[in-house]
């Protein structure tokens, strides 16, 4: 289909975009890599008669160290922050979890703050960045707030981005020298994740001190599997152990029932990639 008619602008400055999303309110609309939203429109299930198209911003591009955290522009594409050295080096969980994301052509044009904005349950970066603790930049008419990784994801395909407001950068704190794992349930290649676990941990003298871990699709929004971190921390990286810890993925999850697979197919996938995640991650 084709989508309903609309203007277009592509502003060169944070500034003047803000400018037009507060000018056109409801009726706009922000295409980043357009690799969600264009679909969107082409169903007619939005019609906006603005879309402010952030590509020509060079300031919401590129991947910084800031001290103690990573900072990744909300428009650097997936293929750039998965091939980059020091996200590499310091959150080693999040090109683990592109290499899987998508294929090649959609990693080279949906951007990294698009597809959090877009908080698909299903997409593969909201679980690692909620375990690494990510904290989320947010431009808006009244200035810049930042809103931590745990507050972001509100539910289905909504965050605590306000329609006024753009993302402009995504802050990891640094977790430099852990153990990383994505680990992507799928029946056929470049499939959206049936379920998914984001591992990273810390280990010392074959203890595991630390561990985090998300979970893609086991709720409206990607979920934090604490009960597995505190079964974790303390504990040998040994098989037994990580089973053991395994058994609480589920807990606070309410996964959903589609063809792909019905909740308790999830739960019981859930557990067994948890397993996999965390004894890749501690490189046992
Ligand atoms: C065939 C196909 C397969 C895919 N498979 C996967 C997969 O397996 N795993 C996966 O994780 N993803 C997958 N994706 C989605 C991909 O990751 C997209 O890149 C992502 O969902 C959207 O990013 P984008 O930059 O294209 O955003 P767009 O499509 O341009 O925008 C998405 C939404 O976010 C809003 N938005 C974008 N940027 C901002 C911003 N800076 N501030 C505020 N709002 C903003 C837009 O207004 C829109 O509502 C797939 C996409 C396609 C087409």
């Amino acid at each position: 289909m084709i989508p309903v008619q609309f203007d277009y602008v592509a502003p060169t400055t944070l500034g003047e975009a803000l400018t037009a999303l507060s000018q056109h309110g409801d009726d706009a609309k922000i295409i980043a890599g357009g690799q969600s939203l264009l679909p969107v429109l082409r169903m007619r299930l939005n019609a906006p008669e603005m879309v402010i198209d952030l590509g020509k911003i060079e300031e919401l591009r590129g991947i910084r160290d800031d001290g103690d955290a990573i900072v990744i522009g909300a428009m650097t594409p997936h293929a750039v922050v998965g091939s980059d050295p020091l996200v590499a080096e310091h959150a080693a969980l999040i090109p683990k979890a592109i290499e899987h994301l998508a294929d090649a052509q959609i990693r080279h044009r949906g951007t990294f703050g698009g597809a959090l904005a877009h908080a698909d349950p299903a997409g593969d970066l909201g679980a690692p960045v909620l375990a690494l603790g990510a904290t989320f930049v947010i431009a808006g008419p009244a200035g810049v707030r930042t809103v931590p990784a745990d507050e972001f994801f509100v539910d289905l395909f909504e965050t605590a981005i306000n329609d006024d407001e753009i993302l402009t950068e995504v802050r990891i704190p640094k977790h430099t020298g852990w153990g990383a794992h994505y680990e992507k349930f799928v029946r056929v290649a470049h499939q959206w994740p049936i379920v998914a676990v984001a591992a990273t941990l810390q280990t010392n003298g074959g203890t595991i001190s630390e561990a985090r871990v998300g979970l893609t699709n086991m709720g409206s929004t990607p979920i934090r599997a604490r009960g597995v971190e505190e079964a974790l921390a303390g504990q040998p990286a040994t098989a037994d152990a990580v089973r053991t810890a395994s058994e609480r993925a589920t807990e606070g999850t309410n996964p959903p029932s589609d063809l792909n697979g019905d909740a308790e197919y999830r739960r019981h996938l859930a557990g067994v990639l948890t397993r996999r995640a965390v004894l890749n991650a501690a490189g046992a």
